[in-house]
């Protein structure tokens, strides 16, 4: 992240990032500030990306991708941070600095990403040497068993991780100190007093002259897969990241029979598909992917051609899953049995890649097929046969609702309708939901006006977080001002500088400080961060969460720009910034923090309403007269033309 005083920041301080997304996307102006176009980052037809120049951000209202010029370069390059900014000021002709990192935290966190990734591949080149080995003859044998040839094993990089815990330890450890090595998750420790003898101890330090004093340690790690078929975990761009381990032990106490590398530095587990590396340019060329759930299946799908296959490992699809793959194609055949433990997650993962507008089709095999037994017992044509056959999502909900619930009996429809309303729910599009409607009311033979009007009642209730138009946002007039005052700096006095000049390009700095003049005394950041932290009007708004972590970043004096938010929050922050056609001025300030504390009074009015109620029917005159003073003070405040802020 670019902050002040690196040379990241100054850059971007030097770059246009409507010039810089221009080269890219076709923008075009949409307001005083802001620019729009088609997103490059999901597929299109409307204008739902942002860019607003004197803030220096672009959202995407469509699929929320967000942030500055780097995070840009980032995203549509596919580069990382230190890339974006070594890109960008090659674009703009600035020489780099030597130091390529800002901070020497970041320095550290790259430098041990990188020997991460080195130890993964140096154990995958182990663990696959160590399958060759003799004492690997049930390893192979197992592997055999479950159709894997040699070409597989290869093109999986799959391996072996002998019974010893110490020969993989003893094989990367000139690679990574102590620390690095238990990052690293390949190892587990051992406990202090189970410590091997001083010998290793030598051995270690001597084996580590990087830091010869840190490591007076012993050194009590060894291998946390002993005795399993390893099959690695690749990222994007096919660097072995992580394990999994399938144990060949007969006996309970060699742990569980699938073992995971744990989270660290280099694996996020809800980052990672697994074989997107070899499939996305088939999902691409063929713009479907085929989701299963475990790695043996999907290895078996891929060996029987159907390259753009990838897995989920049994877990639900995360938001970031369901964006990686947006990449490359929103299509998806999902294959898992709805009767396994899997399916659970396998019906969230729908639910969440419908809300991201995925068109999917469900692959159900006969039962008790797992695609990796399928293809094995019936062959690879079989399978693709069955694959051509997959049917559309809703078709295979109205089959298992009809399967649950009787639909001849008029109890039965209304159980089977109310089991497929929240699916259609998550469904983006109105005009898709109108027509799966139709369709349910047709197979399920309801009556189509009853289904509908139940419909159109979840339709109206349907969240406005998915529809892609900055106004539709939940919030109410008054939350936009205080988000664009607590966003402070850049776009206050920008609305009037636009006027006055005719470049298109006005960056924000030079703009502000020839308008702010007009009131000297006008700083909303600061005035909205004091009333709001000492009333907490904003309490039970929409934008509550977001605006708490606004005045955290102004009292704390971090740059509200570049806070990390959820997806809503930025959204929401996105739109009131996107949005800044009215000044903000000394008297929008003052009317929004007034309907807020109308709002705060009506809330406790009515709260006042029934403790009233309350105390007359205990008959307690006491609490009686106070609530009636509250309220009679309250209901004077709330007169109309009374101003609350001013009593
Ligand atoms: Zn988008």
């Amino acid at each position: 992240m670019a902050n002040p005083g690196d040379f990241a920041y100054t850059l971007k301080q030097q770059a246009d990032i409507v010039r810089i997304i221009g080269e890219y996307v076709r923008l075009k102006r949409a307001g005083a500030q802001n620019y729009s176009g088609l997103c490059p980052f999901h597929g299109e037809k409307t204008p739902s990306f942002s860019v607003h120049a004197s803030r220096q951000f672009f959202h995407c209202f469509g699929c929320g991708e967000s942030g500055d010029v780097y995070k840009f370069l980032q995203r549509i390059e596919n580069i990382s941070f230190p890339e974006s900014v070594r890109l960008l000021a090659q674009k703009l002709g600035v020489p780099m600095p030597k130091v390529q990192f800002d901070s020497p935290a970041e320095a550290r966190e790259a430098k041990l990403r990188g020997i991460l990734v080195d130890l993964h591949e140096a154990a995958c080149r182990f663990f696959q040497e160590r399958l060759k080995r003799p004492e690997a003859a049930h390893a192979r044998e197992y592997l055999k068993g479950r159709g894997l040839d040699e070409e597989a094993l290869a093109r999986f990089r799959i391996g072996y991780a002998p019974e010893s815990g110490f020969l993989l330890r003893d094989a990367v450890r000139e690679m990574a100190d102590q620390e690095l090595l238990r990052e690293s998750g390949l190892f587990s420790q051992a406990a202090r007093d189970s410590a091997p003898p001083r010998e290793s101890s030598a051995a270690a330090a001597s084996s580590a002259p990087k830091q010869p004093d840190r490591e007076a340690q012993p050194s009590t790690l060894y291998s946390k897969f002993r005795n399993r078929v390893m099959f690695p975990i690749c990222n994007e761009q096919g660097k072995v990241i992580a394990f999994t381990g399938r144990t060949l032990a007969a006996d309970e106490k060699s742990g569980p029979k699938y073992l995971n590398s744990p989270e660290t530095a280099i694996y996020h587990k809800s980052r990672v598909l697994y074989n997107l590396h070899l499939a996305k340019e088939a999902i691409r060329q063929l713009d479907y992917a085929l989701l299963v759930e475990g790695q043996m299946d999907c290895i078996s799908v891929y060996n029987a051609g159907c390259h753009n296959v990838i897995a989920s490992s049994g877990t639900a699809f995360t938001e970031i899953q369901a964006k990686l793959l947006s990449r490359f194609s929103k299509k998806i055949v999902v294959n898992f049995d709805p009767d396994t433990a899997g399916a659970a997650a396998a019906e969230r993962s729908l639910g969440l890649l419908i809300g991201e507008d995925f068109e999917i089709r469900v692959l159900t095999l006969d039962q008790g097929f797992d695609p990796d037994l399928y293809i094995r017992r019936k062959g690879a044509d079989a399978y693709k046969q069955a694959l051509a056959h997959s049917q559309k999502y809703f078709d295979y909900l109205i089959e298992r609702a009809r399967k649950q619930f009787p639909a001849h009996t008029s109890e039965g429809k209304v159980k089977a309708v109310n089991y497929l309303l929240p699916h259609i729910q998550r469904v983006a599009s109105r005009i898709a939901r109108d027509e799966i409607a139709a369709e349910v009311a047709q197979k399920l033979q309801i009556d189509s006006a009853v289904l509908r009007q139940e419909l159109h009642h979840v339709a109206g209730a349907r969240q406005t977080t998915r529809v892609s138009a900055p106004t539709a946002t939940g919030l109410t007039e008054a939350e936009p001002i205080l988000i664009r005052a607590l966003a402070g700096g850049a776009g206050l006095g920008q609305q009037q500088a636009e006027v006055s000049t005719t470049s298109t390009f006005t960056r924000g700095a030079t703009a502000v400080s020839s308008r702010q003049g007009d009131d000297p005394e006008f700083d909303p950041q600061r005035q909205v961060q004091f009333v709001l932290a000492s009333e907490r009007l904003h309490e039970g708004l929409a934008s509550e969460g977001l605006i708490d972590a606004l005045m955290r970043a102004v009292s704390e004096g971090t740059d509200p720009m570049s806070l990390e938010l959820a997806d809503g929050e930025r959204r929401m922050m996105a739109a009131a910034l996107m949005d800044e056609h009215e000044l903000l001025t000394p008297e929008s300030l003052h009317a929004a923090l007034e309907a807020l504390r109308r709002r705060k009074l009506e809330h406790r009015r009515r709260e006042l309403r029934s403790l009233i109620a309350d105390a007359e029917r205990a008959q307690d005159s006491i609490s009686l007269g106070e609530l009636l003073r509250e309220k009679t003070n309250i209901d004077k405040l709330l007169r109309p033309g009374q101003d609350a802020l001013n009593p």
